[in-house]
């Protein structure tokens, strides 16, 4: 978009805003000490949206800028988002030092380049890959996105091969995955002519793929199924071993088909970290998922965001083949470097290395113990959370929990105490550490009037940034329903995830209570107080104009809203 410069009174009141509050500036007032100053500000041409003719300062840049910033939200406060947001001293020190290093650049950089092989060496491993065979290849990416990209396209030019073997057609290409998908996945679609193919989700499957909806889906032209471990809406672990059964079932159906072994690309963008970490081996085969990795055979390849659960900073994620074969020579670019060959085949040439010597750090430093450690406290405090909105008795009957990580493997019961949790960790659901809850039916409808997503605006005041949005497509209306969502990265402790159950608390009861003092006064009319709450946490005002035409209806029939968006 392109914007106009700025006239001076709109620059005046961009540097009053900016400067106030500037710290350690000598005369207090950054860049316009008085008013003589603004005419050299016009002189510079000061433009939000146009290169300076001439460059400023760097110290008075550096205190715009930063100011500036300070407007953005407390990142460790975003409890919207799964990517990690800590990084200690040493590691620290390690970015500053390697912050201009290029991953691309083998020649200059061949120990950054080993730590690179190294890391996808440990990755594979730890997804369950056959040690003895060592014929596992992968790379570094910008993260879980462009992983997808290039897992999808593997799978695709696979499809070719077989279907051109046997003289059929190319034409059409699909893929499936869930409706509870990422954004990324439907992207892969998009950007690579395939067609999307998403299964709608059901209450009664948790909001996450129904194996045996697959039927419907899958057919000669199926390239694979992305199958996500650890959804981005209710932290779900989808079901690669039933997805494996049914699809044995279908091409034993089908053996006229050309296409056989459809592949499954696991998409672990969160759990491709937590899931080997976190639980045991018992823990997943109770649940249904003893092969989740390279283990099953129909897994060829795997992405993470090394920047969400692998705890570095944005822009870092792996993909990993399980072997050499899943990626056909014409997606390999091969680089001459000292003396050697090296292959090339991510979609990015030149990106930080910095990242990977994070991961490597990571890895080094926390150990396996280490990942085990910080992981199963977050699980911990998100059971806890959810446990204390189901059972505190101030909270008692106001929400219902969504995500699974609280449920009894056996029984799907709530843990008696939450010692219970701390003890027997593995006695409870895998999953993403996150709670995904909603207002009860039961509160629902005592109170039409109150809408959830205004929990979300009022929990905003005290700084905490917590989502609400609706449930991905389903069979069964459950996409019309909200939840809201709260993401327990490694810095949330106890403490404070105790302190949000009661802020929570206390909006519901001042919601409730002013609902009281509104019915005194405005005739019992539920819907138009649930029409002024809307339109106070959605901060628009449309929602009072009058009641949209027949024609403005269908428009925002098209208008789809959901949550494939986050991070
Ligand atoms: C975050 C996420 C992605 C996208 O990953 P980026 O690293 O942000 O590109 C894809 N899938 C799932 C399940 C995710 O949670």
């Amino acid at each position: 978009m392109l914007h106009k410069e700025t006239d001076i009174e709109d620059a005046k009141r961009f540097f009053h805003h900016s400067t106030s509050g500037l710290e350690g500036n000598p005369d207090g007032f950054g860049l316009l000490p008085d008013s003589s100053k603004v005419a050299s500000v016009k002189e510079t041409r000061i433009d939000k949206y146009t290169i300076p003719k001439k460059g400023l300062q760097n110290e008075h840049v550096y205190n715009l800028v930063k100011n500036e910033l300070r407007l953005d939200g407390n990142p460790v406060l975003n409890l919207a988002s799964f990517v990690n947001t800590f990084t200690d001293e040493f590691a620290q020190k390690l970015i500053d030092e390697n912050l201009n290093k290029n991953l691309a650049d083998n020649d200059e950089y061949p120990q950054l380049i080993q730590m690179n092989e190294r890391c996808i060496s440990m990755l594979a491993k730890l997804w369950q890959s056959d040690t003895d065979k060592d014929t596992a290849l992968g790379c570094a990416t910008t993260g879980s996105s462009e992983a997808i990209m290039l897992g999808g396209l593997a799978m695709k030019r696979q499809w070719e091969k077989k279907m051109k073997a046997a003289n059929k057609s190319i034409e059409k290409p699909n893929i499936i995955m869930s409706s509870a998908c990422q954004v990324a996945l439907e992207k892969f679609a998009r950007y690579f002519d395939v067609e999307c193919r998403l299964v709608p989700v059901d209450t009664e499957h948790g909001f996450h793929l129904n194996p045996n909806k697959l039927w419907d889906y899958v057919n000669e032209n199926t390239i694979g199924i992305f199958v996500i471990l650890g959804t981005t809406y209710t932290g779900h672990l989808e079901n690669i071993e039933q997805v494996g059964e049914v699809l044995d079932r279908i091409e034993a159906e089908n053996t006229e088909w050309s296409n056989k072994n459809i592949p499954i690309h696991v998409d672990g963008a969160s759990g491709g970290f937590i899931v080997p970490f976190a639980f045991t081996e018992s823990q997943m085969s109770k649940y249904g998922l003893g092969r989740w990795g390279f283990s099953h055979p129909r897994v060829v390849s795997i992405n993470t965001s090394g920047h969400k659960f692998g705890l570095t900073t944005p822009g870092l994620g792996w993909i990993v083949w399980k072997d050499d074969e899943y990626l056909l020579p014409e997606l390999r670019f091969k680089l001459k470097y000292l003396g050697g060959i090296e292959e090339t085949f991510n979609l990015n040439f030149s990106r930080p290395g910095f990242q990977v010597i994070h991961q490597y750090y990571n890895f080094l430093t926390l150990g396996q113990q280490g990942y085990y450690k910080k992981f199963n406290q977050s699980i911990f405090v998100a059971r806890a959370f959810a446990w204390k909105l189901l059972e505190d008795p101030d909270m008692k009957g106001i929400f219902e929990v969504v995500s699974c990580l609280h449920e009894n493997l056996e029984n799907s019961a709530v843990a008696d105490s939450l010692d219970d949790y701390w003890k027997q960790p593995h006695e409870y659901k895998p999953g993403i550490p996150l709670c995904a809850f909603k207002l009860s039916e039961k509160f629902k409808s005592e109170h039409p009037e109150i809408p959830q997503a205004i929990i979300s605006t009022l929990l905003r005041q005290r700084g905490w940034i917590i989502p609400n949005y609706p449930l991905p497509e389903s069979t069964d209306g459950s996409d019309k329903k909200e939840v809201l969502r709260v993401v327990f990265r490694i810095e949330m402790a106890l403490d404070m995830a105790l302190l949000l159950v009661r802020d929570i608390f206390e909006v519901v009861e001042k919601l409730i209570k002013s609902y009281e003092y509104l019915t005194v006064r405005a005739d019992n009319d539920n819907h138009a107080i649930f029409k002024v709450l809307s339109t106070l946490s959605n901060a628009s005002i449309e929602d009072l104009a009058p009641e949209p035409t027949e024609s403005q209806k269908e428009k925002e029939k098209h208008v789809k809203k959901n949550y494939r968006g986050t991070c």
